[in-house]
């Protein structure tokens, strides 16, 4: 059976570049095949069928990549002048941005995503993030410090300063690969050090295309590295390898937690980690209700629901719980199920089969532990041969298994609630915390809820708005860290202490 690449939207260059394959590994600015010379199917998850051929990456790999981007940050990277980098960093956006439907194609074709979400969202949002972290390139200094009261006498001048780390290692998930990818890239780049990146083997087109990109800019050889390949060997590989100077991980709780230990078992690695979410969308009865309902819809359905913050626990007011379900129920079923690349698609495909019966499976003990379906609840095979599951609203409660864990697709859980402060409660009861909306026209319930809940991005009267300059992470088990805004050149740098005797 024929694969997405041959819709008539596909453009040339993206059926080229898929069909010319296998895909090879990016290492020391050369395209080499990988050590073993095993290759891997990725999959297009509109039909099921093989869409690229890719070469595998394995622990050799990684020791290959690891050294050459380690003589790259030993030596030119770190003979360029920090406004050099930040040249280059604006060059790879402007590359970018000249080929923006080609990427956002590539990203639609690679995760089932509408092409439409990837052409608003992912690519400009990578750009943004190269452009605003090539900006910080010369701007990342540290300060000059008044001794309060040195230990011995004397005169001192103290000051500090912020180094790169060395070689940084960044494992991305398959949800929104090229964006989450430049969270890491770019301020890593920014702040000197170089980067092997492995992205998730379900999604690695855009960071290969992104690859060829850094050549075309001018990159240094060995400064961007991309190996991919699975969880294990690669990248349990790379976090485990003495020669990474940090991780930065987007991805499971469970995988963050085994990142976390390879890391204290290796060489302290520093470590960021950008975990799950089961967030609140919290709509107090004062709310513009049709922006709320739209801000709701826009909460869970984006992205297949795929969205590590997806507001998934929604809490209605008792008493306007019917009326917004209905209203709910009613946009719900508007939405154009198909492949991502169809420009009249408005969610695509799950990105793989056990990801889909994986949803379909928390359905099922929803339905078994009494929540009622208000609308979906199936798949959708209508939609295509893919891994398409309707998008699912439940009635639930608290106690329900998918009142508490992260599903990871379409499905919306709607909980009825009384008072503020048990609704506030309600919504900080989980294991997660990195985001929260909140729906109201009083300021006052909007900012007091704003403060006592407990994630790392709050929105208020919107939903999944993000920006570079923003800091993105999550409270509790959500993770460790925070990326994007200058919060993120923290986890790139180190921080050295230089005193000089002025006696
Ligand atoms: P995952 O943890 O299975 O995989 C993430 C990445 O880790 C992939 O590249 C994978 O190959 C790699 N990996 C798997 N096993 C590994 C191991 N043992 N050692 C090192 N690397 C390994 O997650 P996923 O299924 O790709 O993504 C979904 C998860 O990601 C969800 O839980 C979601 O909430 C989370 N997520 C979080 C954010 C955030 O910003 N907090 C953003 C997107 C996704």
């Amino acid at each position: 059976m024929a694969t997405s690449v041959e819709n008539e939207q596909v453009m040339p260059a993206v059926r080229d570049f898929i069909r010319n394959g296998p895909k090879r590994l990016f290492i020391g600015g050369k395209w080499v095949e990988s050590q073993e010379g095993k290759t891997f199917d990725d999959i297009d998850p509109a039909t099921g069928e093989g869409l690229a051929q890719v070469y595998e990456a394995k622990e050799a790999d990684v020791d290959r990549a690891v050294a050459a981007a380690r003589r790259a940050f030993e030596g030119t990277w770190s003979s360029l002048t920090s406004g050099e980098r930040g040249k280059l960093l604006w060059k790879l956006a402007d590359l970018m941005e000249a080929h923006q439907l080609e990427l956002a194609q590539l990203e639609s074709l690679d995760t089932g995503k509408p092409i439409n979400e990837a052409m608003i969202g992912d690519i400009p949002q990578a750009i943004n993030h190269f452009r605003y972290f090539a900006g910080w390139a010369g701007k990342v200094t540290g300060e000059t410090l008044t001794p309060y009261g040195p230990s011995l006498p004397g005169e001192y001048l103290a000051f500090t300063r912020r180094e790169p780390l060395g070689v940084v290692g960044a494992i991305v998930p398959w949800n929104f690969p090229l964006m989450i990818t430049s969270w890491k890239v770019a301020p890593a780049l920014a702040c000197g050090n170089t980067v092997v990146l492995k992205p998730s083997e379900m999604t690695p087109l855009t960071a290969l295309r992104l690859a060829e990109l850094t050549q075309e800019a001018g990159f240094p050889p060995g400064v961007f590295n991309v190996l991919p390949g699975f969880g294990q060997p690669a990248g349990a590989a790379l976090a485990d390898h003495m020669g990474v100077d940090k991780i930065s991980f987007t991805g499971s709780v469970v995988v963050g937690r085994s990142v976390m230990q390879a890391a204290a078992q290796s060489n302290f690695k520093r470590v960021t980690l950008e975990l799950g979410g089961k967030s609140p969308n919290i709509v107090f009865p004062d709310a513009d209700l049709d922006a709320a309902i739209s801000g709701v819809m826009m909460g869970i359905f984006f992205n297949q629901g795929e969205v590590c913050c997806a507001g998934s626990r929604l809490f209605l007011p008792k008493s306007q719980f019917e009326s917004m379900l209905q209203g709910l129920a009613d946009r719900a079923k508007q939405i154009r199920q198909g492949p991502g690349i169809s420009p009249m698609t408005t969610m695509g495909p799950l990105i793989s089969e056990k990801q889909m019966n994986r949803v379909l499976q928390y359905i099922e003990t929803g339905k078994q532990e009494g929540a009622q379906v208000v609308c979906g609840g199936d798949r959708n095979e209508a939609a295509g041969p893919g891994y398409f599951v309707q998008p699912t609203i439940l009635l639930g409660e608290d106690r329900m298994t998918v009142s508490q864990e992260e599903i990871f697709g379409p499905v919306l859980v709607a909980l009825p609630y009384e008072t503020f402060d048990e609704v506030i409660q309600r919504a900080n009861d989980t294991p997660y915390g990195l985001a929260a909306g909140i729906w109201s026209r009083d300021i006052k319930t909007a900012l007091k809820a704003a403060h006592r809940i407990k994630a790392g991005t709050v929105w208020v009267n919107g939903y999944n708005v993000l920006d570079a300059s923003s800091p993105w992470g999550g409270f509790k088990q959500t993770g460790v860290g925070r990326e994007m805004g200058s919060y993120a050149l923290e986890h790139y740098t180190e921080v050295k202490s230089v005193w000089v005797n002025l006696t």
